[in-house]
């Protein structure tokens, strides 16, 4: 029977990064309302806390996004016009266009094929008297080998900014990513680990950092709104130099606070459905993400299977419009920013740059995976894909 005539694996529509919103985190939200203290106050003070407490550095920040947390830690470290970044092209807009909005040029390298992660033996190669920094992004919550980026950094004099907003709760031998470079940006958006709608951290051991962060996000002023409101005599407060409004609100950080009593018990649920998904596609003709490397916790933030074309009548995008009349739906991390009009435009890039980032992003797709799925939910995306996959086999 021709697929299009099948009764459709679900009735509803399951989409790819649902968060998981309990009883208690509205709780926690209508708590914030009622205190009438709903931007930054208290509970963004807890917040950033807990955070430290959690990633286990000297310093945290929270921001109105992981996008504000990377432009900022670009300011923060000086990092100007005529500067460069070492960076992959295998990543959202958000960690390219922190390096642009500086000013500064995004060095791209290309990933190691397998873990989808920047490859340190191109880092060496495309360092030059103009480099500044390094940014790894942590991809799908997958450690970047941080021992060989902190030894070149170390070597080369260079900062290392990690982009960690896949990868709250990572580890590379017993340190949590986001705690090795010199600043960490996470995010808190809604398809993230964890979430507050829109949000983000910055993670750092820098005190210097942690202040001028803190000034930029809320347009150079010496003192918010709740600093002000307890000091006990009064004195005007100062704008040290042009800033930006990036700051969290209480709204956010009580969503915050309530999710990380959680990210344990998530991470144990986003483990189980990982392995029934890698067990589940083995057989398939498509690649599975590799097994995370000895002395490492694999965030497992998102699921993504690469395509094998070779072994399939149709093309990804048939594919995912097949896996949504299922019911099911997909996204992409990522098509490489080297393939996007804008950056190819202006930096001149060939689709064959970066071979490993191009093979990725012609290939994969990201499946339906949060704390949220049922096991009903994953055995119907599993149904879904193999019932697909065999359809439309060669
Ligand atoms: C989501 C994401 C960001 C940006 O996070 P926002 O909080 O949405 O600004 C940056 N980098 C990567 C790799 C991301 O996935």
């Amino acid at each position: 029977m021709e697929i299009e005539k099948t009764k459709p694996v679900r009735k509803d529509l399951l989409i790819f990064g649902t968060p998981l919103i309990e009883e208690d985190d509205i709780s926690e939200v209508v708590e914030c309302l009622r205190s009438r203290w709903i931007s930054t106050g208290p509970r963004v003070a807890s917040f950033e806390k807990t955070f430290v407490d959690y990633i286990g550095t000297r310093h945290s920040v929270a921001l109105s996004s992981c996008s504000a947390a990377l432009h900022l830690s670009m300011l923060a470290a000086g990092i100007s016009r005529g500067d460069e970044v070492i960076t992959t092209p295998m990543t959202f807009a958000a960690t390219t266009n922190a390096i642009l909005h500086v000013g500064a040029k995004p060095v791209y390298v290309d990933v190691e094929k397998d873990t989808m992660n920047i490859d340190p033996d191109l880092i060496k190669k495309a360092i030059t008297p103009n480099t500044k920094a390094i940014l790894p992004v942590h991809f799908a919550g997958r450690p970047c080998k941080m021992d060989h980026i902190m030894e070149i950094a170390k070597q080369k004099d260079l900062l290392v900014i990690e982009d960690a907003a896949h990868a709250i709760g990572a580890k590379y031998k017993d340190k949590k990513i986001g705690s090795f470079g010199d600043m960490g940006c996470f995010s808190f958006y809604v398809t993230k680990n964890i979430v507050t709608a829109e949000g983000g951290m910055l993670t750092t051991n820098n005190e210097k950092y942690a202040n001028k962060v803190r000034l930029y996000s809320s347009h150079g002023i010496n003192k918010n709104a709740w600093q002000r409101e307890r000091d006990n005599d009064f004195k005007p407060y100062e704008i040290l130099f042009p800033g930006f409004k990036y700051n969290m609100t209480d709204i956010q950080a009580s969503l915050g606070i309530s999710q990380m009593k959680k990210l344990d018990r998530y991470f144990e649920r986003r483990k189980q459905i990982w392995k029934r998904y890698n067990e589940a596609f083995d057989g398939l003709p498509v690649t599975i993400p590799i097994p995370e490397e000895k002395n490492t916790v694999h965030a497992r933030h998102i699921y993504t299977i690469l395509l094998n074309p070779e072994h399939l009548k149709i093309n990804r995008y048939e594919f995912m419009k097949a896996l949504l009349r299922e019911n099911i739906g997909t996204s992409i991390h990522y098509i490489s920013l080297h393939l996007h009009k804008y950056y190819k435009e202006i930096f001149g890039f060939k689709d064959f740059d970066f071979p490993h980032s191009t093979h990725i992003s012609e290939r994969t797709i990201t499946i339906p995976f949060s704390a949220r799925l049922t096991d009903e939910d994953v055995e119907d995306v599993i149904k879904a894909v193999t019932k697909v996959i065999n359809y439309y086999k060669k």
